[in-house]
């Protein structure tokens, strides 16, 4: 089988190129060719000598993922279902503003984490993503854009990785993907415009930290271990202390002066007055260490089989209101695109799930969710 380009890095393809036996800065010149200019046909690219373009096709080809489904939102946004294989499907959604065009990318087929509100963790989990299966989201996706909307210029300003899956548990593939995303020879992105969204895999972050510091968002959820525990398992691995202390730290490196905090807002079980004043109190305590954020209210998106409800608009904005008097800058996630089930967490992509995660959560779920053991006035 010969090699899909899109699972190096720069540093990667150099190293390919160089067991070609063709100097490492053709490199440069192939990559760019790749994501810059979106191509695949290597007799395209006509400043690459014909021998290795000879070789090239035979050791190498650029592949993206096939398309199951595509579809547009009357709000703009595009949903596209890839096929990677052996009865796995990911999801990737494009999200046009004003300012800027975010891409949504998928790291895994289903997700090993299982959070209750998450349609992706209801699915289970197959497999982690390869680098290229990773990268092929955004290099289809900013050619399909260019073409379709008769732009030459760059379309796609911003990756969140929030898709279907847990990045930090595939991080050996995440991290060249990254590196492709920030290079200038590749897609030129900011580190303040990649993020990567976590449950919390708090050695990864670390490592995260060293490697790639890229925006960072954490999916906080609850204001304490023991409702966090029941909506987030991860939780139980990493508590939230340590968690809230990972986040103070990975600062000293990331690109933003801030950790953007998660919070899906569901009825009766996280959004009351009581859970904002007890987040408020959290927080404060490692503020006193060092730690700046911003909350990002997110509205749950509701699915069948999940069994909890979207909190009201009003519950919504009261629980704004008590984080912002206490100073934190919050925000409420719009909507997007849920008329074509493009919204967050409702990304389920069609897994196969390997590992019996679906039929834990469904043992999980006829569990009643605990509520915070004080009373909530
Ligand atoms: N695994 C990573 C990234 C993917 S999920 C993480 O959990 O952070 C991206 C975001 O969507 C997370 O904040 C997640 O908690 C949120 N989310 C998941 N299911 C949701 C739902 N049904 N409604 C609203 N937000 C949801
Ligand atoms: Fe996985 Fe994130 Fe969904 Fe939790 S919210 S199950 S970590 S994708």
């Amino acid at each position: 089988m010969t090699a899909n380009l899109l699972e190096f890095d720069l540093e990667g393809l150099a190293v390919f190129c160089e067991s070609l036996g063709e100097k490492r800065f053709r490199a440069t010149q192939l990559f760019r060719w790749i994501h810059q200019r979106g191509m695949s046909n290597f007799d395209d690219m006509s400043d690459l000598a014909k021998v290795m373009r000879e070789k090239l096709k035979v050791h190498a080809h650029v592949a993206a993922l096939p398309i199951l489904s595509q579809q547009f939102s009357k709000d703009g946004t595009i949903k596209w279902l890839f096929d990677v294989g052996a009865g796995d499907a990911v999801e990737t959604v494009f999200i046009p503003e004003d300012d800027r065009g975010t891409l949504c990318v998928s790291s895994q087929a289903g997700c090993a984490v299982g959070c209750r509100f998450c349609s992706t963790g209801h699915q289970g989990f197959s497999r982690n993503l390869t680098t290229a299966e990773i990268l092929a989201q955004l290099w289809f996706a900013e050619h399909f854009l260019r073409q379709h909307l008769g732009q030459s210029e760059r379309v796609i300003s911003n990756v969140v990785m929030m898709g279907m899956g847990e990045p930090l548990q595939n991080y050996s593939a995440l991290i060249p993907a990254l590196k492709a995303m920030l290079d200038d020879h590749g897609y030129g992105l900011s580190r303040r415009r990649v993020t990567v969204s976590t449950s919390g895999v708090v050695p990864m972050m670390t490592r995260l930290s060293q490697d790639c510091p890229v925006a960072l968002a954490v999916s906080l959820h609850a204001p304490n271990n023991a409702l966090r525990d029941n909506l987030v398992p991860l939780n139980r691995k990493y508590p939230l202390d340590e968690l809230l202390e990972e986040c103070t730290l990975y600062l000293n490196k990331a690109p933003r002066d801030f950790i953007t905090f998660e919070y899906c807002m569901l009825k009766g079980v996280n959004d009351q007055r009581a859970h904002a004043q007890e987040l408020v109190t959290l927080i404060r305590k490692h503020a006193g260490h060092g730690l700046r954020c911003k909350f990002n209210l997110i509205p749950f998106n509701p699915f069948k089989e999940s069994g909890l409800l979207r909190s009201d608009d009003a519950t919504v904005e009261e629980f704004a209101s008590v984080l912002i008097q206490a100073g934190f800058v919050t925000t409420i996630r719009k909507t997007r695109g849920d008329d074509i089930d493009a919204a967050c967490g409702q990304l389920a992509g069609d897994v196969m799930d390997r590992t019996g995660v679906a039929n834990r959560i469904a043992q999980q779920r006829a569990v009643p969710i605990q509520w915070t053991d004080r009373k909530i006035s």
